[in-house]
C-alpha cells in the first residue's frame, strides 16, 4: 500500500476521508480550521475521544478532504504505540468491509503525535503496521465479489508532519510496512488449507521468498539426505504421509563473516491428524505449521530489513497421518541426538520432529541462541489462555530479552518454568524417554525438548498453540478474526535490539527502548 509522508496541514490535504484522532476529553485543536466543530461534538458529548470511538462526518468547508473521520485515541496519559494502532487499524478494517469507496485516507497527525512518549518513527510505524493489517484479507480461494471483499483504501497520506521528523517517519512507515506484510504472509501459510499446504507448498513458499530478498538462501534438505543425517524421530512421524519430510533452512548473513547465528526452529506440521492418537476434532490442524510459518517469515522480514545479524530459520516439515506406514504407539525412535524416544502418544508429535531440527541446528550452525516456537500444546492454551504466549528457556537473560521484545511490540508472553520434579515424568522403562510426560503438559514438552540442548547453548521454547490460531475478538492491531501471525513482530523485535549486541540501552523495569529518534511534538 503506497504511503505518502507530508508536510501539509491536514486541513489542506485532498482525500476520500480525513481521520482525526483525538485523546479522550482533549481538544488541543487550536489553530486549525476544523477545530471549533470538533470542539462543538465534544462539548455536545456527541464525541468523547474514548478508545476506539469512531464518527464519521460529511463533507465539511474546513478540510479538504471528502469527510472526516472523528478517531477516540483514549487517555492521552495511556497514549503509546498499541492504542495508536489498535483505533487505527479499526478504521481500516471498517473502511474495508463497508465499502464506504475510501481509496485515499488521510491521518492527521498534529494531535495524535503530541504526548512526549511518541517517537516519530515508531509512529510511522505503528500507522503502516495499522494500515496493513487492518486491510488482510485471505481471499486466495475467493472467485466471487473479490473487489468487494477486498480493502478499498489504496493510498495513506501521513499529514501535517513536522519537517524535521518527516525522515524518521518515513523510516518507521517502510520498516512497520515490512514487518507488516511479513507477519500477514504467515497469516496467509496458516490461513491455507492443507490440501494447499503440505510439506511441498511450504517449502516452495521458503524458496520464493528467498529469492525475493537478496541475500537471503534458502536450502531444502529432502527426505533421503535427513535418512542419512539420522533424523529417525522427525521421520518416524512423516511415516503415514504420502508427502516425504522437508527440512527447511533459511539463513541470514547480515553479520560479520563468523559470528555465531541467532536460530530460530519452527513446528511446521503442515496437518496434524494425531496419527493413531487420533484427534477427536482435527479442526484447525492446518494450523499446526504456525511455529514454522513464523520462523520463515521472521527471515524473510531480518533479510529485508537487511539486519546486522547472522540469523538462521530451520523448518521441519511434514503432516502426521495415518496409513499402513504409519508410526504406532510404543513404537521406538533414534533420534539424531543418538537418544531413543518411546512413543507414547502419536499426537506428540510436534517436540518429536522439533528434536531433531534442534540437534541439526547446533551440530551445524552452533549459533549463540535458539528460540523455537511451535503450536505445541493444547495445555498452552489452558494455562496461559489464547492471547500469551507460553515462554520457557535455560538462561535468564535471554528469557528477560525476549520479555521485552515481547512487551515492546505489545504482545503478551508468559514464563513458566521447566522444573526439575516434572522430570521423571519422561522416564521410559524401554528407551532413553517418553514423548509425552503428563500434567502439566506445557511443562513437560518443554522439559523433554530441553533434553537435546547441549550444555551451555542459550535456549528458548515458545508455545504458541493459543497466540498463533487465536481468531476471536482483536486483542492488538496485528490480530482479528483469522490466525495473528504472532510471534513475528515480536522475532523480528528481538533480532534487532537485543541480539545485535544490544545497541538500544534497554530500561530493564519497562522494556522502553531509549534514544533512537526523535519525538512528534511540534
Ligand atoms: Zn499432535
Amino acid at each position: 500500500m503506497p504511503f505518502n509522508v507530508s508536510k501539509d496541514l491536514s486541513e489542506a490535504v485532498a482525500a476520500d476521508a480525513l481521520v482525526i484522532p483525538c485523546y479522550e476529553s482533549d481538544t488541543p485543536l487550536k489553530g486549525y480550521k476544523y477545530a471549533a466543530a470538533v470542539e462543538k461534538l465534544f462539548h455536545k458529548g456527541d464525541f468523547t475521544g474514548k478508545g476506539g470511538q469512531v464518527l464519521v462526518l460529511p463533507a465539511n468547508s474546513a478540510v479538504a478532504a471528502n469527510r472526516v473521520i472523528l478517531l477516540g485515541l483514549g487517555k492521552k496519559e495511556k497514549a503509546c504505540i498499541k492504542t495508536i494502532g489498535d483505533a487505527l487499524a479499526d478504521v481500516y478494517r471498517h473502511a474495508s468491509i463497508d465499502g464506504q469507496k475510501v481509496k485515499t485516507l488521510a491521518i492527521a497527525t498534529e494531535v495524535i503525535g503530541a504526548p512526549a512518549n511518541i517517537k516519530a518513527a515508531e509512529l510511522g510505524r505503528a500507522i503502516a503496521e495499522a494500515a496493513v493489517f487492518g486491510s488482510y484479507r485471505f481471499l486466495a480461494h475467493h472467485t466471487k465479489d473479490k473487489h468487494v471483499k477486498k480493502n478499498w483504501v489504496e493510498t495513506t497520506i501521513i499529514a501535517g508532519v513536522p519537517g524535521k521528523v518527516v525522515k524518521d517517519v518515513t523510516n518507521g512507515v517502510e520498516k512497520g510496512e515490512t514487518i507488516a506484510i511479513y507477519t500477514c504472509h504467515a497469516r496467509d501459510l496458516v490461513n491455507e488449507p492443507s490440501n494447499y499446504m503440505k510439506p511441498t507448498h511450504l517449502a516452495a513458499f521458503a524458496e520464493k521468498m528467498a529469492k525475493e530478498v537478496p541475500g537471503l538462501k534458502c536450502k531444502i534438505i529432502h527426505k533421503a539426505e535427513i535418512e542419512k543425517l539420522g533424523m529417525g524421530s522427525f521421520l518416524g512421524v512423516n511415516a503415514g504421509s504420502d508427502t516425504p519430510a522437508h527440512l527447511i533452512v533459511l539463513e541470514w548473513n547480515g553479520g560479520k563473516k563468523g559470528d555465531a547465528p541467532l536460530a530460530y526452529v519452527g513446528k511446521g506440521l503442515t496437518f496434524d491428524t494425531g496419527g493413531y492418537n487420533i484427534k477427536p476434532n482435527s479442526l484447525g490442524m492446518k494450523g499446526d505449521m504456525g511455529g514454522g510459518a513464523a520462523t520463515i517469515c521472521a527471515l524473510g522480514a531480518i533479510g529485508k530489513l537487511k539486519l546486522k545479524i547472522n540469523a538462521v530459520g530451520i523448518v521441519p516439515a511434514t503432516e502426521n497421518e495415518i496409513s499402513g506406514k504409519a508410526y504406532h504407539p510404543g513404537d521406538i525412535l533414534h533420534s539424531m541426538s543418538g537418544q531413543t524416544i518411546e512413543v507414547d502418544n502419536t499426537d506428540a508429535e510436534g517436540r518429536l520432529i522439533l528434536c531433531d531440527a534442534l540437534t541439526y541446528v547446533q551440530r551445524t550452525y552452533k549459533p549463540r541462541v535458539i528460540a523455537d516456537m511451535a503450536t505445541l500444546t493444547g495445555a498452552a492454551v489452558v494455562a496461559v489462555g489464547s492471547k500469551y504466549v507460553a515462554l520457557m528457556g535455560n538462561d535468564d537473560d535471554t528469557i528477560s530479552h525476549f520479555e521485552h521484545a515481547f512487551n515492546r511490540v505489545g504482545e503478551n508472553v508468559w514464563q513458566l518454568p521447566l522444573p526439575e520434579c516434572y522430570e521423571k515424568q519422561l522416564d521410559s522403562p524401554v528407551a532413553d524417554m517418553k514423548n509425552i510426560g503428563g500434567n502439566p503438559g506445557t511443562i513437560t514438552a518443554g522439559l523433554f525438548l530441553k533434553r537435546f540442548i547441549d550444555e551451555g547453548q542459550k535456549w528458548v521454547h515458545l508455545d504458541i498453540a493459543g497466540s498463533a490460531l487465536y481468531d476471536g475478538d482483536n486483542w492488538g492491531f496485528w490480530t482479528g478474526k483469522m490466525p495473528t501471525g504472532s510471534p513475528v513482530r515480536a522475532l523480528v523485535e528481538y533480532a534487532e535490539t537485543c541480539f545485535a549486541d544490544a545497541k538500544h540501552k534497554l530500561d530493564k523495569e519497562h522494556g522502553h527502548r531509549h534514544g533512537d529518534g526523535r519525538v512528534m511534538k511540534r
